[in-house]
């Protein structure tokens, strides 16, 4: 059943279409209604306004407002507005589903076709045609642009949404624009004739920080290509506009778009519909979320009247799918005159079909459990729920300096986040709020989660500016300055990679490296296995990489034994890189029966598909970069022993922090480091014992797992140590 005035179609390369059908004007003027409904709609004039006026605008409004699907619209038509708008977001899923309902508001097409007005660009999915206006894309994505195209020439507005999310990539965009925006305000501009107009957007946002942070960029006499100064900030304390804008921001909430005559910087504040939501904590501190979540989920379906979905934040998909799971089951077991329970997982690596359900209409006498990482918090506004539980935890990115590794760690939210968890609950009517940990320890957390910038590893930002010509990385306008010890750490790890000059300066290897859409770590592969004449084997291990979890996750021990039975032919003894390989190599040579094959292996045939697609578009790249004479039709013979090794070296170059060697007592320790590292039980490796082992990836569950594991010679480790430190 679809919602929408749109069937989706397949067109011939493979891009998602969609494409108005019969009973258009009915269900537009439906949409049209919904829209003018939105808080954001009475601003829509004082927005156009303030952008006339100003380059720059900063707009806050509660999650649902209506900033991402109504702001890019109201642009479209404004006498400045004759090329592209591009509007980022920090998730694939978001941009995609954006592009989908604002061609569908809009009565247009999206993707590729030349009708298309609507489209977006995610990695390694390009859904755009030569007359998109309005692009969503991700940020990585943008940062891509600003590479090929300093002066973003192709667009007339660059709208920066979820800034509060605050992800290494948006950091590098504001500094970027930031710099651009007073380049064209000082005639400095190479190219481009046209003024930007640039909008920044989000939930949360610290609006005094960010008009301070641009006006800065305006003021700033001296500045010169990407480097401001810390010295000129720091003379420009606070600013006549940010003071007058902190005043706006205390200003009653239902205040129109202020434009201040004065200042460069215009801001608006969209003030959202929030209903009383009744607070619950546990009495007690729990570590079960799953246990307390789905004990929760029956108490409201049973007591509480439809309609009223619930939302359950988790921090990861496994937790996500363990508790789809046990819904799912004792939902069976329900009396027959109780209403049905619809349970939908909601994440990132979520096909976009299943994402899409979430804002399919409930249907009747059935409520929906949507179980969500921390997406659904500002990212995707899910429709329809008045009950939100929320485990407190999300997954984050940390990375641990002195190691050198970075992981994801289950870790406690913070307050801000949440608060707008809570929220969720009362966009639409009074809702509840279940924290799933006691009052004391929600005092307890942090206001607002820190920045990624300032816990990540840094070596593909750096790489990113490099690339952009920064070449004085510690003076980039930082919103918030990352330590410099971490700075240091990013540099040394490029200088290693051989991304660097010893000058600091970006070497060809790095120029190479930075136009992958891929880690410095993976991109040094690639240019590596060039060198050494095997780089389409190392591009069939990075396509593999690059998607979730090839081989199918199986829950019991049944079947998991039936599995490893079915898959003994694509397990290599030199490790998992090898068995990924042989399994590429297979999947694409099956020509027929592709997905029967993969059922027969207990491989999972959307990954396949995806690994094929990312296989296809590093081939390209790669010859484009003249790193590949040609791209073969097939697939190369199964490898030799001797390229194998080859193979395997390549992933050493890129991979040397992440090395370990067999210790006397059983374990494995890093060679850089020297922390104790276990063979993830997923890996083919798993239980083997192995003098030295390189991994692709390093994750911190109960224990330090190594994860992508391939067996190496202590021999080869000790020689790349060698020459690279
Ligand atoms: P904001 O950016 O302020 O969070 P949005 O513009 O994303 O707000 O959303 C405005 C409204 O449009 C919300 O009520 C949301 O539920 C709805 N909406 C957004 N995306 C979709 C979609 N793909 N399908 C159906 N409704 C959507």
């Amino acid at each position: 059943s679809d919602q929408s005035n749109h069937s989706s179609s397949r067109l011939p390369n493979g891009k998602a279409h969609v494409q108005p059908q019969n009973g258009l004007s009915r269900k537009r003027e439906a949409l049209l209604s919904t829209k003018k409904g939105l808080p954001i709609w009475p601003h829509a004039e004082g927005i156009r306004a303030a952008l006339r006026r100003n380059n720059v605008l900063v707009l806050t409004g509660e999650t649902g407002s209506g900033k991402s699907t109504q702001v890019p619209q109201f642009l479209l038509s404004e006498p400045w507005c004759s090329k592209c708008i591009a509007i980022t977001q920090p998730r694939r899923v978001a941009a995609i589903s954006l592009a989908r309902r604002v061609a569908e508001e809009m009565g247009t097409f999206m993707g590729t076709g030349k009708a298309a007005k609507v489209g977006y660009s995610v990695r390694f999915d390009n859904a755009t045609g030569p007359n998109t206006r309005i692009k969503f894309l991700t940020e990585g994505m943008l940062l891509q642009e600003f590479l090929r195209d300093p002066e973003m020439e192709q667009y007339s507005a660059i709208i920066v949404d979820e800034v509060h999310e605050r992800s290494v990539n948006v950091d590098l965009i504001l500094g970027f624009l930031r710099n651009l925006v007073a380049d064209l305000e000082r005639g400095k501009a190479k190219k481009r004739k046209q003024p930007l107009k640039v909008v920044i957007m989000s939930a949360t946002a610290d609006v005094e920080g960010l008009v301070k942070f641009f006006d800065d960029g305006l003021k700033e006499e001296t500045a010169n290509g990407e480097a401001g100064g810390e010295a000129v900030e720091e003379t420009n304390s606070v600013t006549p506009g940010a003071k007058k804008d902190k005043k706006m921001a205390k200003r009653s909430a239902s205040d129109d778009t202020q434009p201040q005559q004065d200042n460069r910087i215009s801001t608006c504040f969209v003030e959202g519909r929030q209903y009383p939501v009744k607070m619950v904590y546990l009495p007690e501190p729990t570590d079960d979320w799953v246990e307390s979540a789905l004990k929760l989920i029956f108490r409201i379906h049973y007591k509480e009247p439809l309609p009223g979905d619930i939302l359950v934040f988790l921090p990861g998909q496994d937790t996500i799918e363990g508790l789809e799971k046990l819904v799912k089951d004792y939902a069976e077991g329900m009396e027959k005159d109780v209403p049905k329970l619809l349970a939908l997982p909601l994440f990132a690596a979520l096909p976009q079909h299943a994402q899409q359900l979430i804002f399919e209409p409930t249907p009747a006498r059935t409520r929906k459990v949507i179980l969500s990482t921390n997406i659904a918090e500002t990212s995707v506004t899910v429709p329809g729920v008045r009950y939100v539980i929320d485990c407190g935890k999300s997954k984050i990115k940390q990375f641990r300096n002195n190691l050198g590794l970075e992981s994801l760690l289950v870790k406690p939210i913070s307050k801000s986040a949440a608060i707008q968890r809570k929220g969720r609950a009362g966009r639409e009517a009074a809702g509840q709020c279940y924290r799933l940990y006691t009052e004391e320890a929600y005092n307890g957390l942090d206001e607002r989660t820190t920045p990624e910038i300032l816990r990540c590893d840094l070596s593909h930002a750096i790489l990113t500016m490099k690339a952009r010509g920064v070449d004085d990385v510690i003076n980039f306008p930082f919103l918030d300055r990352p330590p410099r010890e971490a700075l240091r750490k990013a540099l040394l790890q490029l200088l290693n990679l051989g991304a660097l000059e010893e000058t600091g300066v970006i070497s060809e290897r790095g120029l190479k490296m930075a136009k992958f859409p891929l880690t410095p770590t993976l991109g040094c592969v690639l240019v590596e296995a060039a060198h050494r004449d095997c780089l389409l084997e190392a591009i069939d291990i990075v396509s593999a990489l690059s998607v979730e979890n090839v081989f199918l996750n199986l829950t019991t021990d049944e079947r998991k034994e039936e599995a490893e039975t079915a898959r003994r032919d694509l397990y290599r003894r030199e490790g998992d890189h090898m068995t990924l390989l042989v399994t590429v190599q297979r999947y694409a040579e099956e020509r027929t029966g592709r997905k029967a094959w993969c059922e027969r292996h207990f491989v999972s045939h959307r990954a396949m598909q995806n690994v094929l697609n990312i296989r296809k578009q590093l081939r390209e790249l790669c010859k484009s970069l003249k790193m590949l004479s040609y791209i073969p039709s097939d697939t190369p013979p199964a490898p030799s022993e001797e390229r194998t090794k080859d193979i395997l070296q390549c992933l050493l170059r890129g991979f040397i922090m992440n090395t370990a060697r067999f210790m006397p007592d059983l374990s494995y320790r890093t060679f850089i480091g020297n922390q104790t590292v276990a063979i993830h039980p997923s890996s083919v490796l798993h239980k083997r014992q192995t003098e030295a082992i390189v991994f692709t990836e390093f994750v911190f569950t109960t224990k330090a797992f190594a994860r992508g594991v391939s067996a190496v010679q202590y021999d080869w480790v000790d020689e790349v140590i060698e020459k690279v430190f």
